[in-house]
């Protein structure tokens, strides 16, 4: 059975018909998304694959993954390189109905489901008709988010997908601080990449 990682998020106001209607695959967001992943990994090149734990500039990863080590800090570095490698271009989204977003996921969380993707599916994103009510910073995010469940470990990148551990800003810098394996689960959480990268200003 493919393993269905998906993304929920509290439902805000009513759904534009015209959205429903176009069914237009999200190219808008899809360069919001660009800017938010290009700025990671600007980011991270700057600090190289390796920084030393003093350095200044790992605030904002410290802020979304927890306390430095080489290994956690390598598991992020290595995501974004291979995001890199799959370019958005060649990314297929999807219009799925409510039935596709209910199945696999339980019956009330099919209210909430914005996008998913199917394992072992790479570049595949399949929406659902909560994306059209997001912003459209929400739904960069929910881009990014779901571009960090492909599975990568099927390619020669050596990163692997993530998971969902929390949703939120709050709950994913809560995880990343949690003092014993918050740094480590914070860098398997979806949501902490994709906040990360939204995050070039520091004020998420
Ligand atoms: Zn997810």
């Amino acid at each position: 059975m493919p393993e269905i990682f998906a993304l929920s998020a509290k439902p805000q106001g009513r759904l534009s018909s015209t959205a429903i209607a176009s069914k237009k695959p999200p190219f808008e967001r899809g360069s919001l998304l660009r800017t938010d992943r290009d700025d990671a990994i600007k980011y991270l090149t700057k600090l190289g694959p390796k920084p030393t734990e003093n350095n200044s500039n790992l605030h904002r990863y410290i802020k979304w993954f927890g306390r430095y080590n080489d290994e956690r800090y390598r598991s992020v570095y290595t995501l974004f390189s291979a995001m890199k490698s799959h370019p958005l271009d060649s990314t297929e989204f999807t219009c799925a109905t409510f039935m596709q977003c209910k199945k696999n996921t339980s019956f009330l969380r099919a209210f909430t489901l914005v996008a998913f993707v199917i394992t072992p599916d790479i570049g595949k994103i399949n929406l659902c008709s909560n994306f059209w009510k997001e912003s459209d910073e929400a739904q960069a995010r929910a881009l990014l988010h779901e571009t960090t469940h492909f599975s990568y470990e099927l390619t020669e990148t050596g990163a692997t997908r993530k998971t969902d551990y929390v949703y939120g800003s709050e709950a994913g810098q809560k995880l990343a601080k949690e003092p014993m394996m918050g740094p480590q689960s914070a860098v398997m959480n979806a949501d902490n990449y994709a906040f990360f990268a939204a995050d070039s200003d520091g004020n998420l």
